[in-house]
């Protein structure tokens, strides 16, 4: 089998409700992706998402677009696209960075061996271990009773831990809707913050010391992505475990996390941490040194949301909480079936081959607003 062509589609579709993120990101209205159809010369194809977000990822969809012209096809055209880890290995050679875009090329990649071998993805890498997984909750910046009305709403589906957008307001105020979501649920609902980057050193210690006896499960990156030593600051000095997000790009960030003991959780994205082999290489760093790891996810679709539950419902060392594969819910659409796995917030990972995910191309077609054909007479 050889790759011929790819193909790729920058998608945009509104948010049901605008999504209200720290002051580094601010209120979001529309999700983009890039969606890579990775074709072969037998007529299967396999689908990636590349998932970039300024400045979270240092990538555009256009920056995806592009590099995957220039500089991925070139290595991929005319190889197997079976020999993964050859191929990976070609990439890595001659590509630093651009993770969303090596992302979506590795998830197409396992997607068409998957496919080839009549297997789902988590059979090749290494078999179920959960069946199911319990949904995490999102809940954007707003006031104490926006704060809880959202909670209230998806507490009737089911859900039952929840991740409190941070970093937007001023930190009294923050405090106040902790204090506010405690009272109200008390030990109902479990609880992860997530500053976003949105914090100060100084702004994150006030709020743990702010929040008095309200545990939250977790804190995720308060503070700024290249800030090691703060990161570390604030981990020798809370009570709370401390988890990476915006910090975890790279294999080599999640050494330096480890060898540093910054952190205590890897919040692990497949289309943010350049794939599945990526991302399970942290996850197993992870396990071997004693951390949990988060199923997290961007503002991601189907084929992303696909491959990180695949990946997630093999790993040994998951955090004991809800893991975020309800991303298409905030769409207003999706352009895949993956929402046919969700019910009463609980994810259940399908069993067909690949990634086992279905792309609707009229809503693919609805929602494009550029395309590119990449095969030999462009490279
Ligand atoms: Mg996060």
């Amino acid at each position: 089998m050889k790759i011929t062509h790819l193909e790729l589609f920058h998608i945009s579709v509104p948010f049901a409700e605008p999504y209200h993120l720290s002051k580094i990101y601010g209120t979001q209205h529309n999700a983009h992706a890039v969606i890579l159809k990775l074709h072969t010369d037998e007529g299967l194809f396999g689908l990636g998402e590349a998932d970039p977000m300024m400045p979270f990822t240092d990538e555009t969809p256009q920056t995806v677009m592009a590099v995957t012209r220039d500089a991925i096809a070139p290595l991929l055209i005319g190889r197997d696209p079976v020999q993964i880890a050859m191929l990976e290995s070609a990439l890595d050679q001659a590509i630093h960075g651009n993770l969303t875009a090596r992302g979506a090329v590795n998830m197409a990649l396992y997607d068409i061996l998957g496919k080839a071998n009549n297997m789902p993805v988590r059979t090749l890498i290494g078999g179920l271990r959960h069946s199911k997984l319990p949904l995490l909750g999102g809940v954007g910046s707003g006031t104490p009773e926006e704060t809880i009305a959202v909670i209230e709403t998806q507490i009737e589906t089911g859900c039952q831990c929840f991740m409190i957008k941070m970093g937007a307001l001023p930190i009294a105020d923050e405090i106040k809707r902790m204090l506010a979501v405690k009272e109200r649920f008390g030990n109902q609902i479990n609880i992860i913050i997530d500053a976003n980057q949105g914090w100060e050193v100084a702004e994150a210690l006030e709020f743990i010391d702010g929040i008095n006896s309200c545990r939250p499960d977790l804190i995720e990156q308060p503070i700024r992505r290249w800030d090691m030593n703060g990161l570390k600051r604030i981990h020798d000095m809370s009570p709370y475990p401390l988890s990476a997000d915006e910090s975890l790009a790279t294999i080599q960030d999640a050494a330096m996390l480890i060898r540093e003991q910054a952190v205590d959780v890897f919040s692990i994205k497949v289309s943010k941490n350049g794939g599945i082999d990526k991302s399970k290489l942290i996850a197993q760093m992870a396990e071997a040194f004693g951390l949990k790891c988060l199923m997290n996810s961007m503002l991601e679709f189907g084929i992303t949301q696909e491959a990180s539950l695949q990946l997630g419902c093999t790993l040994l060392n998951l955090l004991d909480s809800g893991h975020a594969y309800g991303s298409v819910l905030r769409m207003s659409d999706d352009i895949t079936d993956f929402g046919e796995n969700i019910s009463k917030s609980v994810v259940t990972v399908p069993s067909l081959p690949g990634l086992g995910v279905t792309l609707n191309d009229e809503k693919l077609e609805k929602y494009t607003r550029d395309y590119l054909k990449i095969d030999q007479s462009l490279i």
